[in-house]
């Protein structure tokens, strides 16, 4: 199939199909930006209410570069993949401080921005910019396979490299962004993992996974992300209505969020054991103040699952934060100051069922 033809039929399906979305109707870089940083590996539905939430919020990039971090984060909350927020307001501060707060115009440019890659890159470039430049996501993989019939592995470099030289090969001559979003949205939508729409596709008659029936077969993605399992037990000491809470920092997971100090261990503890890894935190607990543990359901991250205990502990008002290193950062919050903190859906879930929003 020639490209033309390919990218002619791609948009127009995508004109009488697409969904209606509020970035579509913008060539802000600004708000194509943000659109495109909230939907990475996330579902548009999902997305949705968070790009208008930061909109409403910051419609201006200069308002989204002098917020507190903090107040970006509570707003993200639950979105997941935090690094993506704090990402967010760094190159939102780039952009201002660099660039007289205007998106630089070509992809080499936006590619050197902090938290924007190469898709995103092209994303911005193209529909804001009209640049010839191809936007290569999960969808463009599947679809491009399936068409051209390619089994080069989707997770290998050559294999990328060789899907991104087609797909730039494939743009049309005019009007790039919006066959980047054909692409996109044909993948999301009509060409999708499990149930492709074969019997009413307009590239059925050109498609080489249709005609040997290797829809399920292609895009060919070998290399796994192993999964780690991950057993933490939050220690969560209030004092009246007051929460020790502190917040993470590091390269770990829910990195700025805020949780309460824990004690990460490779099997089920018994509750001598965490008696005594208690103790050894510096946090005295008499025989009469033996803590409750309380488990929930394991928490799936995209590469850990967490298995999270939380071990419940009251102190009397006079009690004085231990200054060892298992306490660092933390301090007691009211129940009003914790529901403004950023936090991960994990302590959140765990804080609403003891009446904390
Ligand atoms: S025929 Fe099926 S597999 Fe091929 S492009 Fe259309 S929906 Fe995708």
């Amino acid at each position: 199939m020639n490209a033309s033809l390919f990218s002619r039929k791609i948009v127009e399906w995508y004109e009488q199909h697409h969904r209606n979305l509020p970035w579509r109707k913008t060539r802000d870089p600004y708000k194509i930006w943000l659109s495109e940083i909230i939907l990475q590996q996330t579902r548009v539905a999902q997305g949705l209410p968070y790009y208008r939430a930061f909109v409403r919020k910051y419609p201006k990039l200069s308002l989204l570069a002098s917020a507190p971090e903090q107040e970006i984060l509570r707003l993200w909350q639950g979105l997941g993949y935090y690094s993506r927020a704090r990402n967010l307001h760094t190159c939102a501060k780039q952009v201002h401080r660099d660039f007289k707060g205007k998106f630089p115009v070509s992809f080499n440019e936006l590619r050197k921005l902090k938290g924007v890659g190469d898709y995103t890159a092209s994303a911005i470039a193209s529909i804001a910019f009209n640049e010839r430049v191809a936007v290569v996501d999960g969808n463009v993989y599947r679809v491009l396979a399936r068409v051209f019939g390619i089994h080069a592995d989707i997770a290998s470099i050559a294999g990328k490299r060789k899907f991104t030289e087609l797909a730039n090969q494939l743009l049309p001559p005019h009007a790039p962004g919006t066959y980047n979003q054909a692409v996109m949205e044909f993948g999301a939508l009509h060409c999708t993992p499990r149930n492709p729409n074969c019997e009413d596709c307009p590239l059925q008659r050109h498609c080489v996974a249709f005609r040997k029936d290797l829809q399920l077969i292609l895009p060919v993605k070998i290399r796994k992300a192993k999964v780690t399992q991950r057993i933490l037990y939050y220690v969560v000491i209030r004092s009246g209505q007051r929460w020790l809470m502190r917040q993470r920092t590091g390269k770990d997971i829910w990195s700025g969020l805020y949780d309460f100090p824990v004690i990460e261990a490779k099997t089920k503890l018994k509750l001598e054991s965490i008696m005594r890894e208690l103790k050894a935190s510096g946090l005295k607990v008499q025989n009469h103040t033996v803590p409750d543990v309380i488990e929930v359901p394991k928490h799936i991250l995209s590469h850990q699952v967490i298995h999270a205990r939380f071990v419940e502990v009251s102190v009397p008002p006079q009690w004085k934060i231990p200054r060892t290193l298992f306490f660092v950062g933390a301090k007691f919050y009211s129940a009003s100051q914790v529901s403004q903190l950023p936090k991960s859906v994990l302590i959140s879930r765990y804080l609403k069922r003891h009446g904390v929003g």
